[in-house]
């Protein structure tokens, strides 16, 4: 019997702890979001989403994406390094001359540098000005490496012109641990919501799941509905932005 009290008394603890835990995290979520200067989804109820993809470009994955958002007409949001930006500009040219967004993720993709304000500004800047050569287009959204924030990161962020884009929390795809094809596919489609921020990988590792994964999750998107576009183009289409009187209904 006391071993049962025990054992209740234990789990009962661990979900306290867990749901204050989750209730903090929710709270700053709420307090940077009211900010205006970083964003986690989209309000919109259009049956639009955001495929965004981290630390590319990469000439052994990034082309395949490519291919496969060109089969569909799909577009999408590359948060790309300063440093792989400069060793293939070819791929960036690829992504701005197909409609793809460029934006930035820092030159050298560190963890912890980030939160140094000066050094996180020389980071944007660096990749700001590799990516603008390219494609003569300065980019406007940032993330930050391994979705790490904190006030100083976002204030930095936005006073260097960005806004600060996270993904839906019922969107994180985790596929750079390599957890199998359908577990990527079915992560992104089991689960969609209108105005989701879907996080993908085209480098950073052995991302061949992640190109196959793609071609089905914008298959079974595309049949139920929904268009996949731009961060930039999904905030342009938000409700916050077009008054809804004003949205035109398919
Ligand atoms: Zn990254």
């Amino acid at each position: 019997m006391r071993k049962h009290f025990w054992m209740i008394f234990i789990s009962l603890f661990s979900c306290l702890f867990f749901f204050q835990k989750a209730n903090a995290t929710n709270s700053i979520r709420n307090e940077y979001e009211n900010t205006g200067k970083v964003i986690w989804e989209v309000k919109t109820t259009e049956k639009i989403v955001a495929l965004t993809f981290d630390d590319g470009p990469n000439p052994l994955y990034t082309p395949d994406i490519l291919n496969a958002l060109a089969k569909y007409k799909a577009k999408a949001t590359f948060f790309v390094t300063g440093e792989q930006a400069e060793r293939y500009p070819e791929i960036i040219k690829r992504e701005a001359n197909e409609g793809q967004e460029i934006a930035n993720h820092t030159y050298n993709h560190h963890y912890k540098d980030d939160s140094d304000s000066d050094n996180l500004k020389e980071e944007l800047m660096n990749t700001a000005n590799i990516i603008k050569k390219i494609t003569g287009k300065k980019p406007t959204l940032f993330r930050p490496v391994g979705g790490y924030l904190n006030k100083q990161i976002i204030n930095t962020a936005f006073n260097n012109g960005y806004l600060t884009v996270l993904w839906s929390w019922h969107q994180d795809t985790k596929d750079w641990s390599k957890p199998g094809i359908e577990k990527i596919t079915e992560n992104v489609i089991s689960d969609t919501r209108p105005g989701d921020i879907i996080i993908l990988h085209d480098s950073g590792g052995d991302r061949s799941q992640t190109v196959k994964a793609l071609e089905n999750i914008l298959k079974i998107l595309y049949k139920e509905g929904f268009t996949c576009v731009t961060v930039s183009d999904m905030l342009y289409r938000s409700e916050s932005i077009v008054p809804k009187p004003f949205q035109v209904t398919p």
